[in-house]
């Protein structure tokens, strides 16, 4: 069997391969263009890309495509094969240029684009992005892209994320530099995105249309032991998982995905996967690639991966934490506390912005994860509150407090602090004890963001973290860069910067009635569904901070908001119609037939003891007559409410709609369905329980 370092990366076009097969003035010039973020020279690229051609083509592959990410959420590629009409010997000749390397035409009228891009101007086009490798997948090389209208606006979710990545690193190199580091030459966000995600039987799976068409079960009732006992978390993983994930992670490494942590979730069938962190543009991809190659491999071994964030009622949903850090090229993390007085300083400047940064745009955080499968999960006292706060651990916070209150901290120099100065003691990593209720916490260095959901993109919340903090640390510099006394001005900008975001630091329960009430006394926002969220994405202020840091254009963020309002009223539109079409056609048939049995059964009885008091079956039939009318009514009063939706409102009306009318009606058609299963003959039930769903793996 070859061992992990003859299967890691070999299906990509990395570091290794590089040096091996390009010429070193090509080597060379590409890797200074991928780190200074430079365009790439023509005549490179035609060399690149015939060398990535005949190592493709050593591996089997026959076609390449450009490998992008759109807004649906997925990603998207269209495959071309290396054959040109050129013939040589009576072969065809194999060609790759350096033009179809580096951009790529393709029709976009069939992404949603937020009426960024008319009709008349169908196309889009792919950009390479040079910072992440190519690699093979399925027997083609795909070249990880960005994708742009012709009018240069970006259409898909790699775009923004590198604009932001180079406005952080413009301003937080400034930063770097005050503190003497000359020889940092770049600063760039790194992120670990721990992937949760659930396993069933493909065979059980298919006999549920709800999870096959909308990914989640839109009826069910509880089963008589969920996660009650705490007994599948970190517990034994079972063969069939254990046979699914060192498969997963033999798919992966070949990638080059540093998939390092498995275990079992808090939910029955719910695992886990962490992968090592990287930068995150190729973080963003690898777990684009990671869910992708979950579906697939479970397939393979004759399961589903569901990945929705609410895959099952009652039960813990999915989610997808996001560990964030700042890292410079020399090997710095700029969010780990230092050993000496100005390492220590300049700690609390980053920790200071992202304070400041998650506290002026918290609204603008929650719209990133907001979207119609996530609002099952925050909130509900299994994910954190819809409400943005900072955990810092009681070491931190009490630094923090200190430095706020301008008090002496335990132990340390009495008096003023002056933190430039003086060394502050180094927090152990297991210090920041956990809180699982908090959205946004520190975890000794780096934060952990909690609330994004387990289908979702990791790039939403990135751009805002990049593009706030950048805005942040721009301010920073702006002012430090003037100051006399560097020490003095530092001191004091961390005081004030502090002083003024205090609000946002909770270390207390995020699943506590009192902190939605302690939130609003402090000002916070609390946008609890996506449709409350989403038109903070076009306030003034943050339409301002995305121009100012040249991450999106005005144009841009409404085309982005339009286009999460759309999904959320297409997502629960299919819901509710397949609620309709399974308690029409399953539901209801079985529990007439079923009550039709008990009927004639009673008939029979009395046929042979007139007289007999069948009890059982007639407070049976009782029962089931009711939830059976209110089943039929429940369904039809949904069918009304998605007629009587006005087809001709804006698409936040419709969300709104959607929001208050639908997903009250649907509510309805499940309490009855739920109730008929707990009344109807298990014979007669047209489809897996929660019990067989769960148990089936
Ligand atoms: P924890 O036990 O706090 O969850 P782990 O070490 O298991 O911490 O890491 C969880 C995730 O955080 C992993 O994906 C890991 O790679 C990632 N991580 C660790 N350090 C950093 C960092 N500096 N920047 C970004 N992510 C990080
Ligand atoms: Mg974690």
């Amino acid at each position: 069997m070859p061992g992990i370092n003859d299967i890691f990366g070999s299906c990509v076009f990395d570091d290794v391969v590089m040096q091996q097969r390009l010429p070193e003035e090509t080597y060379k010039a590409l890797k200074r263009t991928t780190e200074q973020g430079r365009s790439l020279d023509p005549a490179i690229a035609d060399v690149v890309a015939n060398a990535m051609k005949d190592w493709a083509l050593e591996m089997g592959a026959t076609h390449y495509t450009h490998w992008f990410q759109p807004m649906t959420g997925v990603t998207a590629e269209k495959h071309d094969a290396f054959i040109t009409h050129k013939k040589k010997d009576g072969k065809v000749l194999l060609e790759f240029s350096g033009k179809e390397l580096v951009r790529g035409e393709t029709d976009a009228s069939s992404f949603p684009s937020g009426g960024l891009r008319a009709t008349f101007e169908a196309r889009g086009y792919t950009a390479w992005d040079p910072s992440s490798y190519a690699f093979i997948k399925d027997g083609t090389l795909c070249i990880p892209t960005a994708y742009c209208s012709y009018g240069g606006q970006a259409l898909d979710k790699k775009t923004p994320l590198l604009r932001s990545m180079q406005a952080l690193n413009k301003q937080a190199l400034r930063i770097v530099r005050l503190f003497g580091h000359a020889d940092v030459v770049r600063v760039f966000p790194t992120v670990g995105a721990e992937q949760e995600y659930f396993l069933v039987d493909k065979k059980v799976y298919c006999q549920r249309p709800d999870l096959m068409v909308t990914g989640r079960t839109l009826f069910g009732a509880k089963p008589p032991k969920g996660q009650e006992l705490d007994d599948h978390f970190f517990g034994v993983i079972k063969p069939r998982v254990q046979a699914f994930m060192k498969d997963l992670n033999i798919e992966l490494w070949k990638l080059g995905i540093l998939a390092k942590t498995e275990h079992n979730e808090a939910a029955p069938a719910q695992h886990e996967m962490a992968p090592i962190f990287t930068t995150v543009n190729i973080a963003a991809d690898h777990n684009q690639l990671t869910m992708d190659l979950m579906k697939k491999v479970a397939d393979k071994h004759g399961m589903v991966c569901l990945l929705h964030e609410k895959p099952f009622g009652g039960v813990n949903g999915s989610g997808k934490h996001n560990n964030y850090a700042l890292a410079t090229d020399t090997g710095m993390n700029l969010l780990n506390p230092g050993d000496t007085p100005s390492e220590n300083a300049q700690f609390l400047i980053f920790l200071s912005a992202v304070i400041a940064a998650v506290d002026e745009y918290q609204d603008l955080l929650r719209v990133t994860v907001a979207h119609a499968g996530n609002d099952h999960r925050l909130g509900a006292a299994e994910a954190p509150p819809a409400i943005m706060s900072i955990f810092l651990g009681d070491e931190l916070n009490a630094i923090i407090e200190s430095i706020v209150s301008a008090s002496k901290y335990e132990g340390h120099e009495p008096s003023q602090m002056r933190l430039g100065v003086h060394i502050l003691p180094k927090f152990p990593k297991d210090s920041t004890d956990r809180n699982r209720t908090s959205p946004f916490a520190f975890t000794g260095n780096k934060f952990e963001f909690r609330s994004l959901g387990s289908s979702q993109s990791i790039s939403g919340p990135n751009v805002v973290l990049n593009t706030a903090i950048a805005d942040v640390l721009e301010k920073m510099a702006d002012e430090l860069e003037k100051a006399t006394d560097f020490t003095a001005a530092v001191d004091q900008l961390i005081r004030r910067t502090l002083s003024a975001h205090m609000r946002i630091i909770f270390n207390g329960n995020g699943y506590d009635d009192a902190w939605k009430e302690e939130a609003a006394r402090r000002g916070l926002s609390n946008l609890p569904t996506t449709v409350d969220a989403l038109p903070h994405y076009v306030d003034e202020k943050n339409v301002a901070l995305f121009e100012r840091q040249k991450v999106y254009t005005r144009q841009e963020v409404e085309s982005r908001c339009e286009i999460k309002l759309e999904n959320y009223v297409k997502v629960i539109d299919i819901e509710a119609l397949s609620m309709i079409d399974m308690a029409r056609r399953m539901i209801l048939p079985a529990a007439i037939r079923y009550q039709r049995d008990v009927a004639q059964e009673m008939q029979l009885k009395s046929a042979v003891l007139p007289g007999l008091a069948c009890e059982a079956e007639t407070a049976l039939l009782d029962s089931l007559t009711q939830q059976t009318n209110a089943l039929y009514h429940a369904t039809a009063a949904l069918e009304k409410a998605l007629a009587d939706m006005d087809p001709a409102a804006s698409s936040l009306t419709k969300a709104e709609y959607t929001r208050d009318v639908v997903i009250a009606a649907m509510a309805k058609v499940r309490a009855a369905g739920d109730a008929l299963e707990g009344l109807t003959g298990k014979d007669y039930w047209p489809m897996p329980t929660y019990q067989d769903l769960l148990t089936s793996v």
